[in-house]
This record gives structure tokens, sequence and C-alpha cells, in this order.
């Protein structure tokens, strides 16, 4: 983390986990426990149906709501689909886009950035994910990857509007597997992410933006991979549905740093 330079972002990741009432019930739990530390945001991306509940129960609160997922056109005969205009009037402040769980499902690259663009147009603050397979990880080829993912999401994006999006790391291997990239193989990569942001937008905006990590991130090893220096935060699945577990990596966040 560097906190001189950009925003820490702690974010949960529910997926298909908690009904509303489920969802109304790990809330007030979380509530009572929730650090006062201001140091870093902190959001929670639901399934759709849980948005209002979760909404009204964190009104008071430093924890924003967010949805796992937008359809980039603003209205019309999409049936299943939800516009940015539609969460943002719910109440939603981010957005989960290019998940590698809806990239598998048939989301492309030239979507994911439609997607970014139609959130960044809302007003929502875009969590936009990229990863490697352990395939492609093996045969050295990440880099090249993440780099061909960043330019691809990021095409057309202003240099005033890079800042106010948050990337995510989520290598595929370490996504719900238990497995953890280590610190150093975290930080590589967002660094490297880093780096592309700098070629594209500049360096004044590489510095301000938040590249969180993302892949089994859990209450015991977050101290250690926020620690590091482009680790700006996390996008946590698992440990995300447990109130404890999640104030645990908040705590790590709020970890004396420069
Ligand atoms: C995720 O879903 O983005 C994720 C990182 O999941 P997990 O923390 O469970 O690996």
């Amino acid at each position: 983390m560097n906190r001189k330079y950009r925003k820490t972002l702690i974010a949960g990741n529910w997926k298909m986990n908690k009904t509303p009432s489920e969802t109304k019930v790990f809330l007030t739990a979380l509530k009572t426990i929730l650090p006062k530390g201001r140091w870093c945001d902190i959001a929670l991306c639901v399934p759709s149906v849980c948005i209002p509940t979760a909404v009204r129960a964190m009104r008071e609160t430093r924890v924003a709501i967010g949805a796992e997922n937008c359809n980039a056109n603003a209205s019309g005969a999409y049936t299943g689909e939800i516009a940015t205009n539609m969460l943002v009037d719910a109440g939603c402040k981010y957005v989960i886009i290019g998940h590698s769980e809806r990239r598998e499902m048939g989301e492309t690259d030239a979507e994911v950035n439609a997607k970014v663009h139609a959130a960044m147009d809302a007003g929502l603050t875009p969590i936009v994910c990229c990863g490697e397979t352990l395939e492609q990880r093996e045969s050295g080829i990440t880099e090249e990857w993440i780099t061909m993912q960043i330019k691809l999401a990021l095409r057309g994006i202003t240099e005033d509007k890079v800042r106010k999006l948050a990337i995510a790391y989520e290598p595929i291997w370490a996504i719900g597997t238990g497995v953890t990239a280590s610190p150093e193989q975290a930080e590589e990569v967002c660094q490297h992410i880093r780096t592309v942001v700098r070629k594209l937008f500049g360096s004044k905006n590489a510095r301000a933006t938040t590249i969180v990590y993302g892949g089994s991130m859990n209450e015991k090893n977050a101290f250690e991979l926020l620690a590091q220096p482009d680790i700006d935060g996390g996008l946590i699945g698992g440990a995300s549905l447990v109130p404890e577990k999640f104030v645990k990596i908040i705590e790590a966040a709020n970890q004396p740093t420069v």
C-alpha cells in the first residue's frame, strides 16, 4: 500500500452467495465489529437482489455497496440484465467488471471495455479484474497476458478518468482454491500493472491508481500481501462471507505503512 498517493480498497465479492435475509443478518453482525479506522475504503459487492437490503443496512456506515456485474447498454431488450443507472439509483457505488468467472461464461475483452465506460459514465467505480491461468503462468506469459487485458479493458479511457477506477489482479489459479499468490508473486504483477498504466496514462496517474490483489486473500495472509508497495487492497471472495474474517482483513489494511 502507499496511502500517500492512492486509496486503499478492501472489497468483498459475495459471488452467488447469501439471500437478502442472510444479507441482513451478516450486515448486522458486521456493523457491531467494524473497525473505527478510516484508512481504507470498504466495499461489499453483493448479488443484485441483495443490493437494496445492503444499501439500507449500511447507509450510516462507511461501507459502500457494489454490484458484481452490469450491462453496458443504457436500457432496452436485454432480459435479465442490469444497467449502470439502475445500480446507481439502487445506491451502488462500485461494480466488479471482468471477473474471471464471468469471462469464463463468455464475457469478452470488448464487453469488459464497454462495461468500464458505462460504469464510469454513470459515476460508479469499476473494479476491473485481470489475471492469468496457471497454464499461462507456467508458460511464462503472465506479463504479456495482463498487459493485453489491461490495454483492452481501459481502451478509450481518458487520463482524467483512470484514477477513478480500481484494478484487481486476480490470478485465476488462486481464486477460490485456497492457494494464494505469494506476496512477491502478487507484488510483481501489481507492479507490472502499474507500469502498464504508466505507459498508457503517465506516471502521476499510475501512482494514483488503486491496484488490489484477489485470490484466496484471508485474515491470515492479508497483512503480508497488503504490506507490498504496489498492492493497494484486496478483492475478497470466500473470506468476505464471514464478518470476523472480513473485519480482520480491514484491520490488516489499517497497518502502519508509508
Ligand atoms: C474473487 O472472487 O474475486 C476471489 C478472489 O475469491 P476468493 O477470495 O474466494 O479466492
